[in-house]
């Protein structure tokens, strides 16, 4: 086993921290509406006055809808051939954001919707020197056994 230097498929979207993993976006300070990814100014139009602040947010969040990825996405996504179809999931974190992402899951039909999901880093694919280029995914939480 190698292990291979990893590195975001995007800079600044996520990070592990000391913590576990987290997506990195914003919250107003007047208003406290969280954004992802980040945003430059508040845009609820009953706020006052946009003051942003860095915050993470996850890793813990509820599957709110799913669909499956029958095809291969158009450039520039990038995935590792050949190409296996997997989920793309609608989550809601608890910090009140609802956020799209890959889910990691073995069998995509066995996602259920309201499912408790977990933040998690994971290579797509690798690049031409060899590197793994990560994603963030959600994957369920083991339920305790079925
Ligand atoms: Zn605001």
């Amino acid at each position: 086993m190698t292990t291979h230097e990893q590195i975001p498929v995007t800079e600044g979207l996520f990070a592990e921290t000391p913590a576990g993993p987290r997506l990195l976006g914003s919250r107003c300070a007047t208003c406290s509406t969280p954004y992802f990814p980040r945003s430059a100014a508040c845009h609820n139009p009953v706020c006052d006055e946009s003051r942003m602040e860095d915050a993470d947010f996850g890793p813990r969040g509820r599957l709110w809808s799913c669909a499956i990825q029958n095809y291969p996405p158009p450039l520039p996504a990038r995935y590792e051939e050949p190409y296996t179809p997997y989920a793309v999931g609608v989550v809601d974190l608890d910090e009140g954001l609802r956020v799209v992402a890959r889910m990691s899951v073995d069998d995509p039909d066995s996602l259920q919707l309201d499912a408790e999901v977990e933040l998690t880093i994971e290579p797509i694919y690798q690049d031409d020197e060899g590197r793994d280029v990560t994603t963030w995914k959600f994957k369920p939480l083991e339920s305790g056994g079925s």
